[in-house]
């Protein structure tokens, strides 16, 4: 999320070059393979094959194995949303959830609104004007007081609250369950998913991917889509196209199921946190890690702890920040504790669309994912299969890096 040291110091996006007419040069017939079983390559997949394509869902590992199944996964349009082209793609997609949850009964989605406060004297000016941007720009949040914050969330210890505000549009959603559950729906409308099989080349003639490599053979391909996660700049490389990216690791402990503490997403200084209907929380924070040679480790992507040591160290480490909040916390059982690689393109900004010198690969890499999936699911869908350029994406495509 990393919404506090991700500010407004985002600007100045280049509008990116043309998605190809008809990705689907001979219609529907040719196979789309994706590549990523996260939420952004299942969001994709369901709608491509929904409109008839064939899809075949390749991944390494399995659904939501990636970021998706270690994301907060808080449903957003809030301040670090800037400018007001990035805001409104955001808003559109929370109005795509709430469409997504009429197609797909069940989909594990909670709404009711997320709050946030502020202690620090420089950050709660920052806010109030920010409030009132997004005010301007039409999105009903505001500006509430500590009373207010414990009529929402009676349970709720915020301590110091010098701002605080409340977005009653936005929610969380369960990332893995969605995941699966948009798999499940692109699987009934004929999509293939095979894992774990893992990508490991491209057969590219003449700037176009005739065909995956991957360890169960070889994938013919008409239209190639790189929903990868934080792997995709190792698979752009291979049809020679840049996707920067830059690490962007966040941990998350998730409870054993706790008596109702929360009803909304809460976002405080030291720790956010949300709960599942089923009692289990999830508690993350915005820290990063700082650069002492126990953490030089990092420089792998871990998916994991070197040792338990290191775990335990941030599971009381995150406990104890929440529980500055909900003291309950102090204490609760932990079921797991999670490393999470963001897949952070250089500027913050999605990348998204056919690549320059190799058109029939599509590539979908973002942060915010979890929120995005359902809306760049969509407009990858008429990108690819109408041979259209979806105005809303033209400040996100892979171009705007090809000077680098
Ligand atoms: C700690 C944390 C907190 C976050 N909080 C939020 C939040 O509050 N709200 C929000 O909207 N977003 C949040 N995000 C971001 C969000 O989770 C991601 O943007 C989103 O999950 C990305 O989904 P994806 O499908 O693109 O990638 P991933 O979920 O990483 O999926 C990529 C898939 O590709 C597969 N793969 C990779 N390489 C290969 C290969 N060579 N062959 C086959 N398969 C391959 C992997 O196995 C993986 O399953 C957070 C992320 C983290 C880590």
């Amino acid at each position: 999320m990393q919404r506090r040291r991700f500010l407004t110091q985002l600007a100045g996006l280049a509008a990116g070059a043309a998605v190809p007419r008809r990705l689907v040069a001979g219609g529907r017939a040719g196979r789309i393979v994706v590549i990523g079983a996260g939420i952004i390559g299942a969001a994709t997949a369901y709608r491509l094959a929904k409109r008839g394509a064939r899809v075949t869902i390749i991944d390494r590992a399995g659904p939501a194995a990636g970021a998706t199944g270690r994301s907060f996964a808080w449903l957003n349009a809030e301040f670090s949303k800037q400018p007001l082209h990035y805001h409104l793609l955001h808003r559109l997609a929370l109005a795509s959830y709430r469409q997504l949850e009429q197609e797909l009964p069940g989909l594990p989605v909670h709404w009711g609104g997320a709050l946030q406060w502020f202690s620090d004297p420089r950050e709660a000016e920052t806010v109030r004007r920010q409030v009132r941007q997004q005010q301007e720009w039409g999105y009903p949040v505001r500006l509430i007081d500590a009373d207010q914050l414990g009529a929402l969330e009676s349970g709720l210890r915020p301590g110091k609250v010098l701002a605080a505000t409340f977005a009653e549009q936005e929610g969380f959603a369960d990332p893995a369950a969605t995941t699966q559950l948009l798999l499940a729906h692109a699987a009934a409308a004929g999509a293939e998913l095979v894992a774990p099989c893992e990508v490991t080349g491209l057969d590219v003639r003449a700037g176009h991917v005739a065909a995956v490599r991957t360890t169960r053979g070889d994938y013919a391909c008409e239209v190639l889509v790189v929903a990868a996660g934080v792997q995709t700049p190792a698979l752009a490389a291979l049809a020679g196209v840049a996707v920067p990216l830059v690490p962007a690791p966040g941990l998350l402990v998730h409870t054993a199921p706790l008596p109702p503490l929360v009803h909304r997403v809460a976002v405080g200084p030291a720790a956010h946190v949300k709960q599942y209907r089923d009692g289990r929380m999830v508690i993350g924070d915005d820290l990063g890690p700082p650069s002492t040679p126990a953490h030089d480790y990092l420089k792998q992507q871990p998916a994991d702890f070197p040792d338990e040591g290191h775990g335990e160290l941030h599971r009381r480490r995150l406990l104890a920040a929440a529980a500055q909040y909900l003291p309950q916390l102090a204490d609760a059982a932990v079921e797991r504790i999670t490393i999470g690689w963001r897949p952070m393109p250089k500027d913050g900004y999605p990348i998204v669309g056919a690549l320059r010198g190799c058109p029939n690969a599509y590539v979908a890499v973002t942060h915010s994912g979890v929120t995005l999936a359902p809306l760049l699911g969509e407009l990858a869908s008429l990108e690819i299969l109408d041979g259209v350029e979806v105005g809303l994406l033209a400040p996100y495509r892979q171009a705007r890096f090809v000077a680098d």
